[in-house]
């Protein structure tokens, strides 16, 4: 029984494709990377490309889209500018794209807002509490992490569904949410409940489109030290779209050095990198059995 065994798994793991290393992991595919032109979403949009994907950058912020394109070329990296809030700018992003490329295989929802702690309110409350809840900035914050990522899905899911009418087969939509969409006290209000809707979202879209070959997951990362997470550790910030303030290499260094104090696994420094190989996963075919899945990559700060 034991030597069947082990043929049959030999057979089956036979028929799933594995490659060394080097192997072009998305070679042929067209991606889109919203909020691509920075931060986790640029190691992603430069691992995609590395691995052979044709990719289009959907952004707010033009100057670094643009330039992410020079440096790549814009024949496998072009920019669109894209408010992932705006529906209509993501059905054109998404438009872009296929005239482009005559295709989408690939969605990496990442573009988000960290949003701005609450300031104390006026009976005392402590400053972020639910007590200094800011209507306009709790909107502004789920806009861009759950509206946009759904609105993503909506156009992808359109254009993947009528590629497969045309003898074409599945896609991967893939979401960066967070460890604050898992557990509580991760980061302000709002973006707890975005973050949190997203990965519910991400579940909900994936019993639908299974159907259809289409699989949707979601990555979940702790902190990694982008300017998005140095300016909030700094000044309490807040990203309000646009280039976010410089950060130096000590603040970068420091911020490393909380991340690793938290995380169970000591050794490594989690960098956008380890975010992208995640994200390169899912979109590949490597896992092309995974759907409705929320990968964490947070050195085991969520089971502690
Ligand atoms: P970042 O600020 O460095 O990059 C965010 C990117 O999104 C920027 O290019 C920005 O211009 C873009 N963007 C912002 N609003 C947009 C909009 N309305 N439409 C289109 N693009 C928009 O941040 P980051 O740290 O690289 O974060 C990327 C993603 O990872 C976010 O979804 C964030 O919530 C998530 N995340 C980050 C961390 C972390 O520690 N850095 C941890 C967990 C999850």
């Amino acid at each position: 029984i034991a030597l069947g065994v082990t043929t049959n798994n030999a057979a089956a793991a036979a028929a799933v494709p594995v490659q060394p290393q080097q192997h072009m992991r998305l070679e042929g595919k067209v991606a889109i990377v919203t909020g691509g032109a920075r931060g986790i979403g640029e190691a992603i949009v430069r691992a995609f490309v590395r691995h052979g994907a044709r990719v289009v950058v959907a952004d707010i912020d033009d100057a670094a889209g643009e330039a992410l394109e020079a440096a790549l070329g814009g024949a496998c990296c072009s920019y669109v500018h894209c408010d992932v809030s705006v529906e209509a700018d993501v059905e054109r992003a998404v438009g872009c794209c296929v005239a482009r490329h005559g295709r989408l295989d690939v969605l990496c929802n990442n573009a988000g807002v960290l949003g701005r702690q609450a300031a104390p309110a006026s009976n005392g409350a402590k400053s972020g509490g639910i007590a200094s809840l800011d209507a306009a900035e709790f909107d502004r914050v789920l806009r861009v992490n759950t509206l946009g990522a759904a609105l993503g899905m909506k156009h992808a899911a359109r254009a993947m569904l009528q590629r497969r009418g045309g003898g074409g087969g599945g896609g991967s939509i893939l979401s960066v949410a967070s460890v604050a969409g898992v557990l509580g006290g991760m980061g302000p209000h709002a973006y707890t409940a975005s973050k949190h809707a997203l990965v519910g979202l991400t579940k909900n879209a994936a019993c639908e489109l299974g159907e259809h070959g289409i699989r949707v997951n979601c990555v979940s990362p702790f902190g990694v030290a982008t300017p998005m997470l140095v300016n909030a550790w700094r000044h309490g910030e807040v990203d309000q779209g646009g280039t976010p303030a410089p950060v130096s290499t000590e603040e970068v260094e420091k911020a490393e050095e909380m991340v690793r104090g938290m995380a169970t696994l000591k050794g490594p420094t989690l960098r956008a990198g380890d975010i992208a190989e995640a994200a390169l996963f899912l979109a590949s075919d490597e896992s092309r059995y995974i759907s409705g899945h929320n990968l964490v990559v947070d050195g085991g700060v969520t089971t502690s």
